[in-house]
């Protein structure tokens, strides 16, 4: 029998990007097999903050209500100093965001999110416990290896198995991953022991020469916050992995006479590793015969702007649409079209993750003096956030009608 794409689709990954792609799949007829390592979907780094640009989809993808139950809109975006806690910046988010962009700006668990997903892709099209280890191509067939010794054949293999992709080194040849000279703490805390803490259902950051801390509110009452606190150090990462132990003088260190909101959240966070934040360069090409990747696997970047899901989730209406219309003899023009769709806005993105860290760690003086009054005066989903949160994936151009929006 002849094999099309349709029945032939597997996805290496049920993360974020892979459950949303087999459901951008299954809306166009295709029902995609989803291969996962872990024996259950578990959360990876706690929670997400989801903004309009991927949003947007999940209100196509008819799981937008459900997502809704079990999120938060944040109610501002507020820039702080670290130190002192002076308001830098606010612009609202609200009822405002969701005007301008047509869906909100969320913080959710991740486990919620993942289970939203899952309940629509189904558990029959998800098979946990089925880690590929290796692949090769034969005969126009891609053969998965797996951890149990058994193997599987597919005609298109998407590659959405996330920063550390085993998918992403089969077609660039080697690990590309750079470290950004930046490490991360992360933690949740209930937000009613938050008692220091201003504006706790907006989304803020606390910053300074040494570091930043970056928090959201999240679940469906705004009852946790989910922190990130990011600092300069170590300058190197010699540790093994991409997250290692850390100890108590570690995590307070950069923020030690910091304003006791940012120390409070960290003395109540339960924060007993160090993330290594890695980037990856952008890539020339994101396919090799007849596996292409997706989200991290293809644009890993740091999460200085929360885009890293985002994208991921954006990917997929994309690429979607480009298998719905490939040749099973011939994929590689849709993979190329797809590309084309995704590679300048990626890097754009990844581009400007990279550049935001710089700006909110700038040292004191004249440079961050102009900062912060620019921030006085900034609209940020105005001037400087639509071209990321107003672009609509579902919308070829990606500029939503009627929008005043500028896309990279
Ligand atoms: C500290 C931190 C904070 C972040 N905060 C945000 C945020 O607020 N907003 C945002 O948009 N992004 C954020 N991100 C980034 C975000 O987590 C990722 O960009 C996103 O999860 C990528 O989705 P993905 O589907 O590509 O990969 P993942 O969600 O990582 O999923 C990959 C899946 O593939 C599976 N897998 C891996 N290898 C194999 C294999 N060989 N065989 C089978 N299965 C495999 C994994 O188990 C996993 O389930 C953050 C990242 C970090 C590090």
């Amino acid at each position: 029998m002849e094999q099309t794409p349709h029945d032939d689709v597997v996805i290496i990954g049920a993360g974020i990007g892979g459950l949303t792609l087999a459901l951008a799949l299954r809306e166009r007829g295709i029902d995609a097999t989803v291969l996962e390592r872990t024996a259950e979907l578990r959360e990876v780094g706690a929670a997400v903050a989801l903004s309009a640009n991927a949003t947007t989809l999940f209100r196509r993808l008819g799981i937008y209500d459900a997502l809704e139950e079990v999120s938060w809109a944040q109610t501002d975006l507020v820039f702080r100093d670290g130190r002192t806690g002076a308001t830098l910046g606010r612009t609202p988010v609200g009822s405002a965001y969701r005007e301008r962009f047509g869906a909100d700006y969320w913080g959710v668990h991740r486990a919620d999110l993942q289970r939203v997903l899952s309940d629509a892709v189904g558990a029959e099209r998800i098979r946990l416990s089925h880690h590929v280890l290796d692949l090769h191509e034969e005969d126009d067939r891609v053969l998965l290896d797996l951890a149990d010794g058994s193997r599987r054949s597919a005609g298109i293999v998407v590659g959405a198995d996330g920063a550390r992709s085993l998918l992403r080194r089969w077609v660039v040849g080697y690990d590309d991953a750079i470290y950004s000279g930046r490490s991360g703490f992360r933690g949740i805390v209930p937000t009613e022991q938050l008692t220091e803490l201003p504006d706790p259902r907006a989304i803020q950051f606390w910053i300074g020469p040494t570091g930043h801390l970056l928090h959201y509110a999240m679940g469906g009452q705004g009852q946790d916050v989910n922190f990130l606190a990011v600092s300069r150090t170590p300058q190197e990462w010699t540790a093994e992995g991409w997250v290692e132990p850390a100890r108590d003088e570690e995590k307070f260190l950069p923020f030690a006479g910091w304003h006791p909101a940012v120390t409070q959240m960290l003395g109540a966070g339960e924060v007993d590793q160090r993330w290594a934040l890695m980037r990856r360069p952008p890539l020339s090409t994101w396919h090799r015969g007849r596996v292409v990747l997706l989200g991290d696997a293809a644009h890993a970047l740091v999460p200085h702007h929360g885009q890293g899901a985002n994208q991921s989730i954006e990917d997929t209406w994309a690429l979607a649409e480009e298998l719905a219309a490939a040749d099973p003899a011939d994929p590689t023009p849709a993979f190329e079209a797809y590309e084309g769709r995704r590679r300048l806005r990626t890097r754009a993105v990844q581009f400007a993750s990279w550049q935001v860290a710089e700006v909110l760690h700038l040292p004191d003086g004249p440079a961050a003096e102009a900062r912060n009054a620019e921030m006085a005066t900034t609209d940020y989903f105005e001037d400087k956030l639509a071209w990321i949160h107003g672009y609509d994936p579902t919308v070829d151009s990606g500029i939503r009608p009627g929008a005043r929006v500028l896309n990279r």
